[in-house]
Parts: structure tokens; C-alpha cells; sequence
């Protein structure tokens, strides 16, 4: 049986967060390349379920005006509570200082990274 063939020089499998930013990439350094992104759902952001908190400096680094552009970022974090829960009804606040860097969002984003993908995908394209 013959089937239709199409050449690409990159194919990217799935257009989560890693594949769109690689494809995006791509193309930045190169124009010419021929860049395929597959994805397996429905559409761009079907399979991605989170709700994230989401540092923003890749995305500086990657499309440095993605404000202008429309970004799906909208509500910034504007402080940590961390809380260690004792018991079903009784939980301590941790002091700031208590809580290891990592896990500090001040200055991040809560967003929809399925939203994200969806804008994602539409700046790759
Ligand atoms: C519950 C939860 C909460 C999270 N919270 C946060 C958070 O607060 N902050 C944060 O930074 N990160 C968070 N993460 C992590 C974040 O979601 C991942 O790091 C990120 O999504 C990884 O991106 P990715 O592109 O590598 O993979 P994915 O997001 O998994 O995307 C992979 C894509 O590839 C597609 N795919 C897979 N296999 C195939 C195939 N064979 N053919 C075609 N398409 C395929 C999938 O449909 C999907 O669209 C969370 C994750 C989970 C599960």
C-alpha cells in the first residue's frame, strides 16, 4: 500500500510544555528547519491537567515579550502560607523562614498549563 509521506528535519513528540518551547526554539535558530510537533490529544492542552504554579524566567529567556503577546498569565502570587497539618482538624502555619526555598512562589504565576500549551502552540505555529 502507498502512503503519503511527509519529511521533516525535527519531529517532536508530544505538545506539552517541553515540545512547543523546543519546537519554538528551534525555529528561532533556525528558520529554515522543517519542525513536525505530534500530539496525541484531541487538541494542544486536551492532556494536560494541571493547574500550576509557574516561574516565569524560561518563558523570559524563550519569548521575552510574551506579555505583549497575549500570555495566559494573569494572577501573580502574591504570598506563601505553608501549613503542616497535625491532624484532620489542627494544623500549624510554618514561618516563612521554616519553609525551604524551593517552595517559596512569591513572584510566580498561578496559572492553567493547559492554557499555557494552547498559547504555546499558537506562537509555535
Ligand atoms: C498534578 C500535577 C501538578 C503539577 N504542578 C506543577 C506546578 O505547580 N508547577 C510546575 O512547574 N509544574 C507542575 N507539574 C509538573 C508539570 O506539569 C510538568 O513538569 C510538565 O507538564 C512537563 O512538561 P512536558 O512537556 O515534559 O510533558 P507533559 O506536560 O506531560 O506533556 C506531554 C505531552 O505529550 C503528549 N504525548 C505523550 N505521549 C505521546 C505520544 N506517544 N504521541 C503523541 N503525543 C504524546 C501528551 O498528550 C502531552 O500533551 C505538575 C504536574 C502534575 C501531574
Amino acid at each position: 500500500m502507498e502512503r503519503e509521506a511527509m519529511d521533516y528535519d525535527v519531529v517532536i513528540v508530544g505538545a506539552g510544555p517541553a515540545g512547543l518551547s523546543a519546537a519554538i526554539r528551534l525555529k528561532q535558530l533556525n528558520p529554515d528547519l522543517a519542525v513536525m510537533v505530534l500530539e496525541k490529544g484531541s487538541e494542544v492542552g486536551a492532556h494536560i491537567l494541571s493547574g500550576a504554579l509557574f516561574e516565569s524566567r524560561p518563558l523570559d529567556e524563550l519569548l521575552p515579550d510574551w506579555q505583549d503577546r497575549g500570555a495566559p498569565l494573569k494572577t501573580p502570587v502574591s504570598e506563601d502560607q505553608v501549613y503542616l497539618y497535625r491532624s484532620e482538624t489542627s494544623a500549624v502555619k510554618l514561618p516563612n523562614f521554616a519553609v525551604p526555598a524551593p517552595m517559596h512562589n512569591n513572584g510566580n504565576w498561578i496559572i492553567s498549563l493547559g492554557s499555557l500549551c494552547r498559547w504555546l502552540a499558537g506562537q509555535a505555529e
